[in-house]
């Protein structure tokens, strides 16, 4: 792939053009923060970035894979077709936030993970390449997915063609792992594939004056815990099992007779989620059995193991160190977080790469008091529309 660097006339256009849209994308982002919608939900949303793209001249299809948006820009000149991802949707989080004036209007939900972020990013992004249409050839398709958290947003958009004709894919997620404004990517495996378990404990039920009488799942499910952790504890770094939902139970008095478990198994081996999801069976049917209970367990959604693909990452890489110099990009260890922009990857060849935007005091992504440094929003345009131009090259 040859390594098209920008023209200094396109540079300035781009750097202009980014700058003229700087104040605009927080506004954006901060909108989206106030009013966030869970995975499925996203209509408002969708409603905004395709109404946006429309009015830009873009080919606009709504309801793709459920509630997400394809938003494609045609140069009328031969060349690739690179489709830009961005995901939508919010988390089921009461915001914990004094004081911030753009904090979550909806009782529940909160945009915990950036999402926010990443489609006022690449709204602009779509204005950017807009501006910019007579000097760039080939394709862009907008891809505003909805789910991401419920791991099945790419699977349905996929489903429903989101990549007929998509020679490349880019994407990017803003971090709490680096400074703000550096640039994290790399080729290869990098982030875990996915498997999702709900496990359901029943036993009898009873009166709570007699629990000898009954079968009691509750203590069953203490001991399926942590079962799981112990699990957690010897599988290595590379891997994870979490459970992180339990729902049962009615009232003090009451023995319940059904309690539910539910948690995600994660695994950089591609082969991992599979081999942890039989023994995570094996633990549950037998303390279930052990403890005189049924139990029941599902798996999905999932979603495999994100790989980026090197020559694209490369080509990336060269872009950016060009462009905000080379401390500001630096490699990525693969870790134990997934995302579904890896079905997206596993079917184009493409790149994933962090945006670092923490800000002071705020603590990791799923925490009711997570926050954006906003000033990480500009490099994110910026750094996203190079990448989309250095492919489209
Ligand atoms: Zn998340
Ligand atoms: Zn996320």
């Amino acid at each position: 792939m040859p390594h098209a660097l920008p023209t200094p006339d396109l540079n300035a256009a781009l750097l202009a053009e980014t700058a003229r849209l700087a104040e605009r994308t927080i506004e954006v982002r901060r909108h989206l923060h106030a009013n966030p919608e869970l995975g499925f939900q996203e209509h408002a949303t969708a409603a905004l970035v395709a109404d946006r793209c429309a009015a830009l001249g873009f080919e606009v299809r709504r309801g793709v894979g459920g509630t997400g948006v394809l938003a494609d820009l045609d140069s009328g000149r031969p060349g690739p077709t690179v489709l830009v991802r961005a995901d939508m949707d919010a988390l089921p989080i009461e915001e914990v936030a004094d004081g911030r004036p753009y904090r979550s209007t909806v009782p529940g939900v909160m945009h915990a993970c950036g999402h926010d972020g990443h489609t006022a990013i690449a709204l602009s992004v779509a204005q950017v390449l807009h501006a910019l249409r007579d000097r760039w050839n080939g394709r862009v398709r907008m891809c505003f997915q909805p789910a991401e958290e419920l791991g099945d947003g790419a699977r349905r958009m996929i489903q429903d063609g989101a990549l007929t004709g998509v020679d490349r894919a880019v994407g990017l997620h803003l971090t709490e792992l680096y400074p703000v404004g550096v640039l994290g990517l790399g080729p290869g495996p990098l982030l875990a594939a996915l498997e999702t378990f709900r496990i359901t404990i029943t036993g009898t039920g009873g009166h709570g004056s007699a629990p000898d009488g009954a079968i009691d799942p509750l203590p069953i499910t203490a001991e399926v815990i942590l079962a799981l952790r112990d699990l957690r504890a010897r599988i290595g770094d590379s891997a994870t099992v979490t459970a992180t939902q339990v729902n049962g139970g009615t009232a003090p008095n009451i023995i319940p007779t059904e309690v539910s478990i539910a948690g995600t198994i994660r695994s950089l081996d591609p082969e991992g989620c599979g081999a942890l999801s039989e023994q995570v069976a094996q633990i549950v049917r037998e303390i279930a059995e052990r403890g005189g209970a049924s139990a029941g367990l599902t798996f999905g959604p999932s979603c495999p193991t994100l790989t980026n693909d090197p020559a694209v990452t490369e080509l990336l890489r060269t872009a950016f160190t060009e462009a905000f110099g080379p401390e500001r990009v630096q490699p990525v260890e693969p870790m134990t977080g997934s995302d579904d922009m890896s079905r997206f990857l596993r079917e184009v060849p493409g790149c994933y790469y962090a945006v670092g935007a923490p800000s002071p005091d705020a603590p990791s992504s799923h925490h009711p008091a997570f926050d954006i440094d906003e000033t990480a929003l500009s490099v994110g345009v910026e750094s996203l529309t190079r990448a989309t131009l250095a492919l489209l090259a």
